[in-house]
């Protein structure tokens, strides 16, 4: 990756994007579209569908046939396989392509938008490419004149609505199983991030994908999404997003054919930092990353810090120092650490953020504004806020952004009770060098994801997923295969 390479990429116009659907691009139904916004300066990149009923049910339709027909579901695993690599090795041969355009279309730093979205798309299909003729059903342990055969298959018609931060890694946590599984999918990006997933339906079909197995369709959550969500054609709905429009999802269930739902939801993840972590300096560089990274744009970020009260000054001020020398910049640029806020109303959420924590009597320690407002784009200093109590808004709240909230503990018991004291569980992390306490932290803390004397690494073999108000099942694993398979079971007798 070099700045020459990046900066042709970026000069390329990107034409108005269609839906993707029955292996071809096409307009909307009712011929809108949206503007999609470029957070780098403000202006408009292209146009996308914007779409409606009408468009949902197209896609669903063609998503049913192609699964009814057995086109893919009935294809042997290992054909399937061959289909799943061909598709990780053309997204990596495009990796660089797909990263600009993502940053164009989102605001990630190029360097993370390479790694965490373009590579690890190819190694997402890749794994579950290879997952796909290794998973075995099972014969029950009967009287022996009987058989119990339990069969693993394919749900059906799979619908997965994602959101606009890493739309690349997340999209393809729940394409890449789904259609390992042998289902078909309708999937609808979030409405500012739509245009890396389109490519990569685009890219299936090369792949040798059959048409109708994967469709997109883009626009509004009060739109499309809603209207995929309350399909009585829809098997399963896997989402990743707010916990708001989560609930709406569960309704939507409830009001049409009861389809399952996977929530992965918002976090307040808590970062607790003990008088005896092993390198408290180390702990005060990572802990910077587990916030400030993606501007914030991090379902796992470490949003709250916890820290214990005889070395809260000490560190918070070790911070500072990181959290002011991130430069922050143009995220095609090479030299950026970190980039842009997604949108004009994100940045603006962040910022209300920061003026209630103060009206709350918290303390600004550094950051706290908008800048580089020449570019027209949608730049945020990174926020360090010391003295939030949990009973503040900052304290219980997601802000999505480069915010972080500093509170101080006593002890052990006080540390845990802060740590669960919101309706959130996505993350957390323990920094000590003492290895009971990090176990008795990880047994009693409700959440899913623990990490201890660092924060915010992973890699696909291990699970994703919330426990209280983050959400239900899991991205990521061969666990994540559960959702996108129906056990079935057979008795026959001999
Ligand atoms: P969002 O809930 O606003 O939107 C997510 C998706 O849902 C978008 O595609 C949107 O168009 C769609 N949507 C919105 N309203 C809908 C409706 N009424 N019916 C159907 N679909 C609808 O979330 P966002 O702002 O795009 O994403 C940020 C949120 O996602 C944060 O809360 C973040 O923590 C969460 N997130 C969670 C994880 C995780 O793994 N747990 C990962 C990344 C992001």
């Amino acid at each position: 990756m070099d700045q020459a390479s990046i900066d042709k990429l970026r000069a390329t116009d990107v034409p108005l994007q269609g839906h993707f659907i029955g292996g071809r691009s096409v307009p909307a139904a009712e011929g809108g579209t949206l503007d999609v916004i470029s957070p780098i300066d403000g202006s408009v990149l292209t146009q996308i569908a914007d779409g409606s009923a009408a468009d949902v049910a197209r896609a669903v339709g063609s998503a049913r046939e192609a699964f009814e027909d057995g086109r893919w579901s009935r294809m042997a695993p290992a054909a399937r396989k061959k289909v799943l690599l061909r598709l990780a090795d053309l997204i990596e041969a495009r990796a660089l392509e797909l990263a600009v355009l993502g940053v164009r279309d989102n605001g990630t730093e190029i360097g993370m938008a390479f790694k965490a979205e373009a590579l690890s798309a190819a190694n997402t299909f890749r794994y579950y490419g290879e997952a796909i003729d290794k998973i075995y059903g099972q014969i029950a342990p009967t009287a022996d004149n009987v058989l119990g055969l339990v069969h693993h298959g394919p749900v059906g018609v799979v619908g997965a609505i994602v959101p606009w931060n890493f739309p690349l890694m997340i999209g393809s946590w729940k394409i890449a199983p789904a259609l390992a599984a042998g289902n078909s999918l309708v999937l609808k990006p979030g409405e500012t991030a739509s245009l890396t997933l389109l490519r990569i339906a685009e890219l299936a079909s090369e792949a040798g994908l059959p048409d109708g197995v994967f469709n997109v369709v883009t626009g509004r959550g009060a739109t499309a999404g809603e209207a995929l969500a309350l399909s009585m054609d829809v098997d399963v709905l896997v989402f990743t997003g707010s916990g708001g429009t989560g609930r709406r999802l569960l309704e939507y269930s409830a009001r049409s054919n009861l389809k399952r739902c996977y929530l992965e939801l918002g976090g307040k993840s808590p970062n607790i930092v003990f008088n005896d972590a092993p390198d408290l300096a180390a702990a005060a560089a990572t802990s910077a990353g587990g916030i400030f990274r993606n501007s914030g744009q991090v379902c796992v970020a470490g949003s709250r810090l916890l820290v214990q009260e005889d070395i809260a000054e000490d560190f918070v001020q070790a911070l500072t120092q990181h959290a002011e020398a991130f430069v922050v910049g143009d995220p095609l640029d090479l030299n950026s650490q970190i980039g842009a806020v997604h949108s004009d109303v994100q940045l603006r959420a962040n910022l209300g953020f920061v003026a209630r924590a103060e009206a709350e009597g918290a303390e600004r320690r550094t950051g706290g504004a908008q800048i580089l407002q020449d570019t027209g784009g949608f730049y945020m200093q990174p926020t360090i806020i010391s003295g939030v109590k949990p009973t503040d808004h900052l304290f219980c709240n997601e802000v999505f952004g480069p915010v972080l909230a500093v509170t101080t503990f006593r002890d052990e018991d006080e540390a845990i009770r802060l740590a669960n004291g919101t309706d959130f569980g996505l993350a957390a992390g323990v920094w000590t060098s003492n290895l009971s306490r990090a176990h008795r932290m990880i047994g009693r803390i409700r959440s899913g994801v623990i990490h201890v004397n660092t924060y915010g690494g992973s890699d696909l073999t291990v699970p994703l997923g919330g426990h209280k108000q983050s959400g239900n099942g899991h991205d990521k694993s061969l666990h994540a295969m559960e959702k996108y398979m129906d056990l079935k079971t057979a008795w026959i007798a001999l």
